[in-house]
């Protein structure tokens, strides 16, 4: 077989946990060459992310402070001449799927293939129709029901594949955004933008600040070698039967009425002060952790861009009081974990840690130093068995570069 000339995209280079990347990317090739019976033409990885702070206020306007983070799904792709794709995911083996690319893509079984068919789709609204046939391997290293959005990290990774298909490059905004609505339209969740941006304009060493109002990215200087994120996946996610998720959407709408603002950009706290006895204290103490927070969130940034790491530690513990009391998406979980860190302090080499995601279980985020990192780890795995009897997962991450493409 005829093969092209390697040709890395010089986009990212991963460096931080290269060995695991590279291990990832060798046993996606194999799968690939033992399911299709040929090698791959393309590599992609899209990697998933954390927010490090900015919760609950992508759809007030406000702005969150992912990075992307060493997980990936890697889908290794090559054309096959025909007028469908061939999409086998190592997550679901018995459940390979089948699109035809002369049709319009459509919602069904198997469900994985929902967040593919939903990018298939954005290309043919482009004009990008029919296209050509390919076959794919999808393989994921992000721990499942942990909150770091596997869902968008597969609709960047499909998307990625898609331009390399097609010789092309989309403007990476537009990429990001075609793969929310993929998520909106094919597996019905009404997501905001943070997820899909991250996995898109990751850069290694950096955070990256998000405006939900005017969807704008801006790469924040986090390269203090010193420091690492620990993400702590507490194993839980409490089903909850009342709505909260749109509870709480509603309880922000409700507050900004009655402060008569179209966007919380424009509330400070002394006008939120003053409307208090207009407003219940659940909508008031909602309406309180949007403002504080948005705060909260440009305050952490800045500081991370002129180097102070030490500053965002207390910005993280505000942070999570204020999910838990007053916007109450915390969990007794997710608390002892962020204790547990908290516990362990700046001479243990705690700098911060809150819960991170949409709440009632899934992770926290922890930055620590790094010589101290592997203890800190221990430690906190150590007090959340002892107080939950659950074991938890723990990794450490630095800042990595958002998806890229290789041709092999
Ligand atoms: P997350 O917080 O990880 O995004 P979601 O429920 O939004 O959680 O998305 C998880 C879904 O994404 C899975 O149920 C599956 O449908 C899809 N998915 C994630 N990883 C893979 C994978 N490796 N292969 C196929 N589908 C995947
Ligand atoms: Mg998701």
């Amino acid at each position: 077989m005829i093969r092209s000339k390697k040709c890395e995209h010089p986009r990212n280079m991963i460096e931080h946990n290269h060995e695991a990347y590279l291990k990832q990317k060798k046993a996606v090739v194999e799968e690939f060459e033992e399911q299709f019976g040929l090698a791959p033409f393309w590599l992609v990885a899209a990697p998933s992310r954390v927010n490090l702070i900015g919760e609950h206020i992508d759809y007030c306007d406000g702005f969150v402070l992912p990075l992307a983070i060493n997980r990936y799904i890697m889908i290794a792709a090559a054309p096959n001449g025909t007028s469908q794709a061939n999409l086998i995911s190592t997550l679901f083996p018995d459940e390979p799927a089948m699109v035809m690319l002369d049709e319009n893509p459509e919602a069904g079984a198997p469900h994985w293939a929902n967040y593919i068919r939903g990018v298939l789709d954005g290309f043919r609204k482009k004009g990008f129709w029919p296209l050509p046939g390919f076959d794919a391997l999808i393989h994921s290293t992000i721990p499942l029901g942990a909150g770091l959005s596997s869902s968008a990290a597969i609709e960047v990774a499909a998307a990625t594949m898609v331009e390399g298909l097609l010789g092309i490059d989309i403007n990476p905004k537009n990429k990001a955004l075609l793969c929310q609505r993929a998520e909106h339209k094919f597996a019905g969740v009404p997501c905001g933008i943070m997820d899909q941006f991250a996995s898109v304009f990751g850069k290694k060493d950096h955070l990256i600040l998000i405006d939900c109002r005017s969807e704008e990215a801006q790469a924040i200087p986090f390269a203090d070698d010193s420091v690492e994120v620990i993400i702590a996946d507490t194993k839980v996610q409490h089903e909850l039967s009342d709505g909260s998720y749109s509870n709480r959407r509603k309880q922000t709408e409700i507050a900004l009425s009655i402060l008569g603002k179209k966007s919380w950009r424009e509330v400070s706290m002394a006008e939120l002060e003053a409307q208090q006895d207009h407003m219940s204290d659940v909508v008031y103490r909602r309406a309180r952790h949007v403002v504080t927070e948005i705060d909260r969130t440009q305050k952490a940034a800045m500081a991370l861009a002129r180097g102070k790491t030490h500053e965002v530690g207390e910005l993280m513990a505000a942070s999570h009081k204020s999910l838990r009391d007053d916007f109450e998406v915390s969990c007794k979980e997710l608390d002892i974990m962020v204790e547990a860190a908290w516990a362990i302090g700046q001479s243990g080499g705690v700098l911060g840690s809150r819960m991170t995601g949409g709440g009632f279980g899934g992770s926290t985020v922890t930055i620590a130093l790094a010589d101290q990192a592997e203890a800190v780890m221990d430690e906190m795995r150590r007090r959340y068995q002892e107080e939950t009897g659950i074991e938890p997962y723990i990794f450490a991450t630095r800042a990595v570069g958002g998806v890229r493409l290789e041709e092999l």
